[in-house]
């Protein structure tokens, strides 16, 4: 079995003997997120002189490296987080596969990577996801989270692109993020550390991004918050993201309710999930904007009562309310500090259409053709 795709062919060979079923039933009755794995994985290489070649879906597997590999060191990678859903009619889809293969290029640019064609991505998931399709997982808000990687392969210590390049799928039967109930995380406004600067990689899809943000989050934990709050680099004072997700505010309530997230400066990443809740705002009758909000907003519209609900947003978790915010200085209940009735209208909208409960009017879901 074979798919040839723009320029790339990936070969299949399947593992010759498969897990068990009642194993597999086992680890899907409590997969947790991102511990364990599906039975196959997609690697291609790359080089300079020969572009994209030896595509293979095969068994999963450690990968070999040589010490003195790039990526140990320079940190040159990309990665994406996608999801595949049972539908409720037990067919497999996955939610907008083609602006994850879009963001993994344009990150790929950014940080030196050949880029990956976007036929090439789509292709992988569909091979692996078919393969496998018993690790995607029935239980609602279960899925099967898909990571496609990329990272320097050359072994050389050099400073450099690297002349040769690996990318890699692999797949994660995950739980819901929010097993007994979604529940309001607090928030630390980080004024120590940045995420992101301007003209660096805050909109790349890069792991050196998620290293430099540990120790923040630590401080988060220390003040005994949830997650840590990115503000600007220079002011510090403009809320860019919360850990990694978009975050959305909410000023007034029901109908006339009004959705502000933080516009893409350059150091935010943008999220398809933040893609998908503008236009499923706009569909649900919300006035959407994309805006600058500061600290002090943040705190005074929730003071005077104009700011009702704050939420982050992002594959994992779909969203996640904000319920209270904490900085060196002050701290604030958001709302009632449960979550907002905005906030879980979005959240239900968008989780029926992945589950294919809902219509799909902005074709978003990528039917993944079973054998
Ligand atoms: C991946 C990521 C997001 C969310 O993106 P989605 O495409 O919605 O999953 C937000 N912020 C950061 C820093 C991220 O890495």
């Amino acid at each position: 079995m074979s798919a040839a795709t723009v320029g790339l062919t990936f070969n299949v060979t399947p593992a010759v003997k498969r897990a068990p079923a009642d194993e597999r039933e086992r680890i899907l009755a409590n997969p947790g997120f991102g511990r364990v794995f599906s039975e196959h994985m997609a690697i291609a290489s790359w080089d300079r002189a020969r572009g994209w070649h030896d595509a293979i879906v095969r068994p999963y597997g450690p990968i070999a490296m040589d010490p003195g590999t790039s990526v140990l060191h320079y940190a040159q990678a990309v990665f994406e987080g996608l999801k595949a859903y049972r539908q409720k009619d037990g067919r497999i889809a996955v939610f907008r596969p083609e602006a994850n293969a879009n963001r993994f290029r344009r990150s790929a640019r950014r940080l030196a990577l050949p880029e990956l064609p976007d036929s090439a991505f789509v292709e992988a998931i569909d091979l692996l996801v078919r393969l496998d399709a018993d690790w995607v997982p029935t239980e609602p808000e279960h899925s099967l989270y898909l990571r496609p990687f990329m990272y320097a392969s050359e072994v050389n210590l050099t400073v450099h692109p690297s002349d040769a390049v690996t990318f890699v799928l692999i797949a994660s039967p995950s739980a819901s993020y929010f097993p007994s109930g979604v529940k309001p995380v607090t928030v630390w406004l980080s004024e120590d550390f940045s995420r992101a600067a301007p003209g660096g990689t805050g909109d790349a899809k890069t792991g050196g991004n998620y290293a430099g943000s540990l120790l923040a989050q630590a401080q988060a934990a220390e003040n005994g918050c949830d997650q840590v709050v990115w503000l600007d680099a220079i002011e510090h004072r403009w809320v860019e993201e919360m850990g990694g997700m978009n975050l959305f505010f909410v000023f007034g309530s029901g109908a006339k309710a009004r959705l502000v997230t933080p516009e893409l400066t350059g150091t935010l990443l943008p999220g398809v999930t933040r893609d998908s809740l503008l236009m499923l705002g706009k569909d649900l009758g919300y006035e959407v904007e994309e805006g600058r909000i500061s600290v002090e907003q943040w705190q005074a519209g929730c003071a005077d009562g104009s700011l009702t609900e704050a939420f982050a947003c992002g594959t994992a978790a779909v969203i996640t309310p904000v319920g209270a915010a904490k900085s060196a200085r002050a701290s604030w209940v958001i709302g009632d500090g449960k979550p907002g009735a905005v906030s879980m209208r979005l959240r239900s909208a968008l989780v029926d259409i992945q589950r294919g409960a809902a219509p799909d009017v902005h074709r978003w879901m990528h039917a993944v053709p079973l054998a």
